[in-house]
């Protein structure tokens, strides 16, 4: 096993637990998000599939919760869930158990929600703090032609049930498609306020990953100008520092925030995530693929949680800004 380099980074191994470890860009590693499984209920026209490489593999609960162990050990204060469809996985409520055992700050999901409704008391329970639903539209055609699929009403009971059950805050990431839903945001901040929702603003990102390369180039609609407007009408503006810069607008007794990946050198710059594949490697950036680290193996043949760690590091050592 190589030894850790220690110089290439700047962290403190003497008080771990206190600081961060940071990339070679100074960047902390806050968060951890990890994707459980490729497996979907819908099929999201857009959809990058969080980045990665089709695979059927999987990893145990257990497994799962050695990955957040080292993580922790490294200074990692959010672990964010993710898929696929992290709901469809029927051991959901035990890997939620095992990770919260470990006591994050945070752990969060990202679901489309269609099974929120039968699991939001039991993840609750379980220890999850909240959870981000994908929703695109509120009106059921446009839902269809978004996931070929006419889970509408299942998607919108699931998010009324987790706010009723306090996954707070229950947040709405809404995908922003030219001539698609880019006239819902009006609707959609009103069922958010009323239901006392925060509404993300996500730009359509382009991906390899997407089953339909070309859908992105025609249907991207850039946010910078519903932005300002946005700014123009907000009571107050808040910079999220650690999580990309995005902003946080709040308006009329609701907030919006705006995600903005694309060909932004803030949202690389302030990058603080690391993520994980559903097989197990270390994934450096949502957007490439091509400097991955394998770490499932390690966890598998019984390493060490210092070899672990050194694995990690590697992953970490592999961070750049995708866009500078
Ligand atoms: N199935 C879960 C869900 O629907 O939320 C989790 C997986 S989904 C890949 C995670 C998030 O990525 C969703 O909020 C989705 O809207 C977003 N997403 C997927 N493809 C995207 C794209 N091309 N551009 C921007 N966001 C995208």
């Amino acid at each position: 096993m190589k030894k850790l380099v220690k110089s290439k980074l700047l962290w403190k191994i003497d008080n771990m637990a206190e600081e961060f470890v940071k990339d070679r860009f100074s960047r902390p590693i806050i968060s951890l998000r990890i994707t459980l499984t490729n497996r979907c209920n819908v099929n999201c026209v857009y959809c990058h599939h969080d980045g990665m490489v089709s695979s059927s593999q999987e990893m145990t609960a257990d497994e799962l919760y050695t990955i957040c162990k080292v993580a922790k050990s490294l200074g990692v204060k959010k672990i964010r869930l993710s898929g696929g469809e992290p709901l469809i996985r029927k051991d959901i409520v035990e890997v939620i158990e095992k990770i919260a055992s470990l006591d994050f700050k945070d752990i969060s999901m990202t679901t489309n929600g269609t099974y929120l409704e039968k699991y939001a008391q039991g993840l609750k329970d379980a220890g999850l703090d909240r959870v981000n639903v994908s929703l695109d539209t509120l009106n059921r055609e446009t839902y269809e032609f978004i996931t070929k699929k006419d889970y509408l009403e299942s998607a919108k009971a699931g998010i009324l049930k987790a706010v009723e059950v306090g996954l707070y805050p229950v947040k709405i990431n809404m995908v922003i498609m030219k001539d698609i839903n880019q006239n819902e945001i009006k609707d959609m901040f009103y069922f958010c306020k009323e239901n006392n929702i925060v509404l993300q603003l996500i730009e359509l990102i382009e991906s390899e990953n997407c089953d339909d390369d070309k859908f992105s180039a025609d249907y991207h609609y850039k946010l910078d100008m519903i932005e300002e407007r946005l700014a123009d009408i907000a009571d107050k503006v808040h910079e999220r520092k650690f999580m990309q810069g995005r902003k946080k607008y709040y308006i009329d007794g609701g907030e919006i925030e705006v995600v903005k990946p694309v060909d932004n050198s803030t949202f690389c710059a302030n990058c603080s995530r690391l993520r994980i594949t559903p097989d197990g490697k270390i994934k450096p950036c949502l957007l490439r693929n091509d400097n991955l680290v394998e770490l499932i193996s390690h966890v598998r043949n019984g390493e060490s949680e210092e070899n672990l760690k050194e694995i990690f590091i590697d992953g970490i050592n592999n961070r750049e800004p995708f866009n500078s």
